[in-house]
C-alpha cells in the first residue's frame, strides 16, 4: 500500500533528526531537499527540529555583535542590494574613515549595549595602504580600551593585507558570497563570486575566523537557496550572518518583492540543519522581514543578533533585543567562543577557537 503524505514528511524528518543528533553526521544533499519539499503545514516541525539541533551542538546562547559603518558609501562596485554604490541614486549618507575618536566611542556603547564583538566595516571593494594602517590603528586601540573582540569587513583582501589583519589581532574577517555561485553575476558585475570565495579562504589561511554568509531574497529559488547555504559550509565559517532582503530605493532591487515571514523561517531552519555547528546571525532585515515572528528567528537555528543598528539601516534597540532574549530564557554568550586571540603587552597571540566548523559537502 502506498505510504500517505503525512508518514513521509515524518519519516524525512525523522531521518534528518537521527543523522544529526543520534549518528552526528552532515545531512546530505538529497535529506535536506527533502526537508525543503515539506507542506507549508509541517513548518513547526522544521523549526524544531533545527531548534533541538541548534541546542545540542551549540548551546541555548545568543551571540550579540555590533557594527561600526567606518567609512559610508562611494563604492566603486555594483552590487545590486546595495544602497552605498556609487553607481545608484540612493541618498546614502558618504564619508571617509571616521576619526579614531568616533571608531572608539561606538565601541564603547557596544560593551554597554552587552554586545561582546565588535566589527569595523568599511564600503570599498578593497583596502588601500592609508585605509588598511587606519583599521589597524582602530583595531588596537579598540582591543586596548575595551576588551572586545574585534571583526572587520573591508572587503577583497590581499594575502598580505589578510595577514597583517590577523597578526594585529583581527579575530573574525566577515566577507559574505551574499549569493549563490548562480545568482552572482545577476547581482554583481564589478567582481566575481570566485573572488569573494577566494578572499574568504585567505582570512582562514591568515588564522582569522571567517564569517561568511549572505542575502536572502534577492530573487533566488528555494533551490539556489540550498545551493548558497552548502557553498558556505564549504568554505567552513565560523559565522554565517543571514541578511533578510531589505530592498533599498534607488538600487536594483529596490523594487524586489519581500521574502514572507515563512519563507524566512524556513531558510533559517534549513542554514541550520546544513550548518549545525556554526553561529548564524539574524542581520539587516529580521525586523522588517520577520515582523511579529522576530523571535521564531532564534527559535528556527538563529544564534546570534546584531544589534543597534546595520550599515545603512535602523535596527531595534539593544534593550528590545536583551528583552527578547529573556523572554526566550537564551542567555547572551559571554563571547564569540572563547578568545581566538590573546592580547596583551606582547602584542596578539592566537589561541584555538572553541568552535570549529566541519568541513560539509555536497553530494
Ligand atoms: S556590497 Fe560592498 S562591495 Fe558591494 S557595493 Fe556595497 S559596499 Fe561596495
Amino acid at each position: 500500500m502506498p505510504s500517505s503524505p503525512t508518514s513521509v514528511d515524518d519519516r524525512c524528518l525523522d531521518r534528518a533528526d537521527h543523522a544529526l543528533l543520534a549518528e552526528r553526521r552532515p545531512l546530505t544533499r538529497a535529506e535536506v531537499d527533502e526537508l525543503a519539499a515539506l507542506p507549508l503545514d509541517r513548518l513547526p516541525d522544521l523549526v524544531a527540529l533545527a531548534h533541538r539541533v541548534r541546542l545540542a551542538y551549540c548551546g541555548p546562547e545568543v551571540e550579540l555583535e555590533s557594527l561600526i559603518n567606518a567609512k559610508s558609501g562611494a563604492c566603486p562596485e555594483d552590487c545590486a542590494f546595495c544602497s552605498q554604490s556609487a553607481r545608484f541614486e540612493t541618498g546614502v549618507d558618504v564619508y571617509p574613515f571616521l576619526d579614531l575618536d568616533e571608531v572608539l566611542a561606538a565601541a564603547r556603547a557596544t560593551r554597554e549595549a552587552g554586545a561582546t564583538q565588535f566589527c569595523i566595516v568599511v564600503a570599498v571593494r578593497g583596502p588601500e595602504e592609508r585605509l588598511l594602517r587606519r583599521v589597524l590603528e582602530a583595531v588596537e586601540q579598540v582591543h586596548r580600551e575595551t576588551g572586545l573582540e574585534v571583526a572587520c569587513s573591508l572587503g577583497l583582501l590581499t594575502r598580505e593585507q589578510a595577514e597583517r589583519l590577523a597578526a594585529a589581532g583581527v579575530r573574525r574577517y566577515n566577507h559574505n558570497l551574499e549569493t549563490c555561485r548562480e545568482v552572482f553575476p545577476s547581482i554583481c558585475t564589478t567582481h566575481t563570486w570566485d573572488d569573494r570565495v577566494a578572499t574568504a579562504r585567505l582570512a582562514i589561511d591568515a588564522g582569522m575566523e571567517l564569517c561568511c554568509g549572505g542575502i536572502l531574497g534577492m530573487g533566488e529559488t528555494l533551490d539556489q537557496r540550498i545551493d548558497f547555504a552548502f557553498e558556505l559550509a564549504e568554505l567552513g565559517p565560523c559565522e554565517v550572518p543571514i541578511n533578510l532582503l531589505d530592498p533599498r530605493p534607488g538600487t536594483p532591487l529596490g523594487d524586489q518583492s519581500l521574502l514572507s515571514p515563512r519563507e524566512a523561517l524556513q531558510a533559517i531552519a534549513l542554514f541550520r540543519l546544513v550548518m549545525p555547528e556554526v553561529w548564524i546571525r539574524l542581520a539587516g532585515g529580521r525586523e522588517r522581514i520577520l515582523g511579529e515572528l522576530q523571535a521564531m528567528g532564534l527559535l528556527a537555528g538563529a544564534n546570534a543578533l546584531i544589534v543597534g543598528n546595520y550599515l545603512t539601516t535602523t535596527g531595534r534597540s539593544a534593550e528590545a533585543d536583551h528583552a527578547l532574549l529573556d523572554a526566550l530564557g537564551m542567555p547572551v554568550a559571554d563571547g564569540p567562543g572563547e578568545g581566538r586571540f590573546v592580547v596583551d603587552g606582547a602584542g596578539a597571540h592566537a589561541r584555538p577557537a572553541r568552535r570549529q566548523s566541519i568541513p560539509l559537502r555536497a553530494e
